[in-house]
């Protein structure tokens, strides 16, 4: 394809992209397909000569479109919000169109530079010192293996560089809660340290935050037993309810063992790190200044288009110790004044991640941001208000920010009957495809959560939820 064939292309494109997101609304949220639905529709070997631009739109709205689960939906309530703003995707296209190469500060200066100052810009609008440095992961997951790979070979001093784990006399343990998500076990499973030493630290009950007593009495009890504490991830919003680990807290058991048992402190924040551009939801992580790693997801409520996760740490000199590879063709006369990026996280080829949060801030402003946070804050707490309102219904968890956890109990059913009550007209409001919400489970116990946030809701989508859930749930 050369530049004028994708210039005419490329406009048609955007038009394709603005009416898609303009005529949403009249489609089905959820992707009504059967598995192997669009397979079918493909063909089983790529076509060996150059089809037209035309025959290829033409099967975006047969095969594709179909298939697609429209999170950006404005009756979208499940999971978290995955906001794509369109002001990023115009971020992503540019970068996409300039095809640079991040895997080394060389190989693309604007690449690492934008990213330190955007990095930067956003640490700034959350709150926090500047003794954060950030750079920008794929995912929050990623975030969490970066944290507990620099948590392993700061406990293990250096292991890494002997025998690994392996030649460890003790275990190292991770500490967490079973609110967690689910990443946190993975990244431990990862890095090495097995899930047999991830500890699930007790709950509140109500707020299921984790209880700091819990903590200091598991690390005791490892410490007893010749086992090495080596790192807590706390929460701060969790998956399942957003439930808040206290940091201060936290901090205080870390402290009283520091001296000879220093431990790391990752902090979660990927999607209650949105709020923190409201000042008065700051309190959510006070006590972040104490962790040595924190990850937050711009791509989730923030509405910077996937794959935008900022991984923010106290001292990226360790970081680099723990991950960093020089090979000589990599090597240049500008080592020791630049930043690397390839140290601080997995992959080596780097994309330009940092143009779709450019174009985000640039283009639609915080103040914008703060507006729309705001706007859905409110919309969940009145769907709260309503639920609380009515008979049979209740919310099962404290609604810090966006997400409603719910149940409709009828008197007459418990146990069983009313686990197969919750997933039947949950479901059944999913696959008529007017509305999305998720069921889930909480203290082995079938809820339904609603996460309000797409960018697209207002509050007269919230109020038609309602209706639909409560005319599900009577059928
Ligand atoms: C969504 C989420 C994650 C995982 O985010 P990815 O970027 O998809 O890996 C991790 N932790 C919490 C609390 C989340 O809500």
């Amino acid at each position: 394809m050369t530049p004028e064939e994708f210039r005419q292309a490329g406009h048609q494109l955007i038009d394709w992209i603005a009416d898609y997101r303009l005529s949403m609304e009249d489609k089905p949220v959820l992707a009504q397909v059967e598995p192997g639905d669009v397979r079918a529709s493909l063909p089983a070997s790529a076509p060996e000569s150059a089809e037209s631009f035309a025959d290829v739109m033409a099967d975006l709205d047969r095969v594709v479109v179909p298939g697609v689960t429209m999170v950006q939906h404005p009756m979208h309530f499940g999971w978290f919000p995955s906001n794509a703003s369109l002001s990023s995707v115009l971020g992503d296209l540019a970068s996409s169109g300039i095809g640079g190469l991040g895997i080394s500060w060389e190989s693309c200066p604007a690449l690492t530079e934008v990213e330190e100052v955007v990095c930067d810009w956003m640490r700034q609008l959350v709150g926090l010192s500047d003794h954060w440095s950030g750079t920008i992961q794929d995912t929050a997951s990623s975030a969490c293996v970066v944290a507990l790979l620099a948590a392993r070979e700061r406990t293990s001093n250096f292991s890494e560089a002997s025998g690994g784990l392996q030649a460890q006399a003790n275990p190292l343990v991770v500490y967490t809660t079973g609110q967690a998500h689910s990443s946190v076990v993975k990244a431990a499973s990862i890095a090495g340290i097995g899930q047999d030493n991830v500890r699930m630290v007790d709950v509140d009950p109500w707020t299921r935050a984790m209880l700091p007593d819990c903590l200091a009495e598991a690390i005791a009890d490892d410490l007893a037993a010749g086992r090495t504490p080596c790192a807590v991830v706390a929460s701060v919003g969790t998956t399942g309810t957003t439930a808040v680990d206290p940091l201060p807290a936290i901090n205080e058991v870390l402290a009283r063992v520091e001296t000879e048992h220093p431990m790391w402190l990752h902090v979660d924040a990927a999607m209650a790190g949105s709020a923190m551009l409201l000042k008065d939801y700051r309190w959510m992580w006070e006590g972040v200044e104490a962790a040595d790693s924190l990850s937050f997801n711009p791509h989730k409520w923030l509405g910077t288009i996937l794959d935008t996760s900022l991984f923010y740490v106290r001292d990226p000199q360790h970081l680099v110790r723990v991950l960093s590879t020089n090979p000589s063709y990599l090597q240049s006369s500008a080592d020791g004044e630049v930043v690397q990026y390839r140290d601080w996280g997995i992959p080596l080829g780097r994309r330009f991640r940092a143009l779709k949060l450019w174009f985000h801030l640039r283009l639609d402003g915080p103040d914008a941001i703060r507006a729309r946070l705001r706007r859905d804050i409110d919309n969940a707490a009145w769907l709260a208000q309503q639920v609380e309102r009515s008979e049979d219904w209740s919310v099962v968890a404290p609604v810090s920010l966006q997400t409603v956890c719910v149940r409709h109990q009828p008197p007459d059913l418990d146990g069983t009957g009313l686990e197969q009550h919750t997933q039947r007209w949950s479901a059944a409001l999913n696959s008529s495809g007017r509305a999305f919400v998720t069921p889930s489970k909480l203290d082995d116990s079938w809820m339904v959560r609603v996460s309000v946030g797409v960018e697209a809701t207002e509050q007269h989508h919230v109020a038609e939820l309602w209706r639909l859930m409560q005319e599900a749930a009577a059928a």
